[in-house]
């Protein structure tokens, strides 16, 4: 059985603006609407998320094994938009990612996106054939980016600090 943690849950409320978390009463209108509880046949479940917040059941929600349960969201925002409690659910829920990464459990995908932005300032870098199917339909050539700005700014956020060591 998990185990209540009441210093979690109170940082939780303390961080969550507004504290909405409180105002939720389970009655799974997110759920309902959230495409990603829709196609995942429920593994996925925005309402049990947010009980499980609120109960403070840190135990059920971090860990490599329940990293899904916070991972899967997309931030579509629907659920943010249809509670009938506007509980916050999308800004909980980026509470609930950043302290996955601070404890070095975000999925393999996600540092792989992040290394890719920080060595190429994009998210998908430019290929050739993007390049030829441009210049095909008469598309203008696409400015490369400037890679030390990016990596100023994701130096600022500490981006760099979670990233994986490159192997040499
Ligand atoms: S829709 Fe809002 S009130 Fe209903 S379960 Fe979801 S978060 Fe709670
Ligand atoms: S923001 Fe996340 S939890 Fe909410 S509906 Fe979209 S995918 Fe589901």
């Amino acid at each position: 059985m998990a185990t209540i943690d009441f210093e979690f849950r109170n940082k939780l409320m303390g961080e969550d603006i507004g504290s909405t978390l409180a105002y939720c009463y389970q009655c799974a209108t997110c759920s309902g609407a959230c495409p990603v509880a829709q196609v995942t046949n429920g593994r996925y479940n925005p309402r049990r998320l947010i009980l499980d917040s609120l109960l403070g059941l840190k135990e059920k929600i971090f860990g490599k094994e329940n990293s899904f349960n916070i991972w899967g969201c997309t931030i579509c925002d629907t659920c943010d938009e249809i509670c009938p409690q506007k509980v916050e659910l999308t800004e909980i829920f980026t509470l609930l990612k950043n302290e996955s990464i601070a404890r070095g459990e975000g999925p393999e995908y996600f540092y792989s996106q992040a290394s890719t932005i920080f060595e190429t300032g994009k998210a998908i870098p430019m290929q050739s054939a993007i390049e030829r199917r441009r210049e095909q339909f008469g598309l203008p050539e696409i400015m490369p980016p400037n890679v030390e700005e990016v990596q100023t700014i994701l130096k600022a956020a500490k981006l760099d600090e979670k990233l994986p060591e490159k192997e040499e």
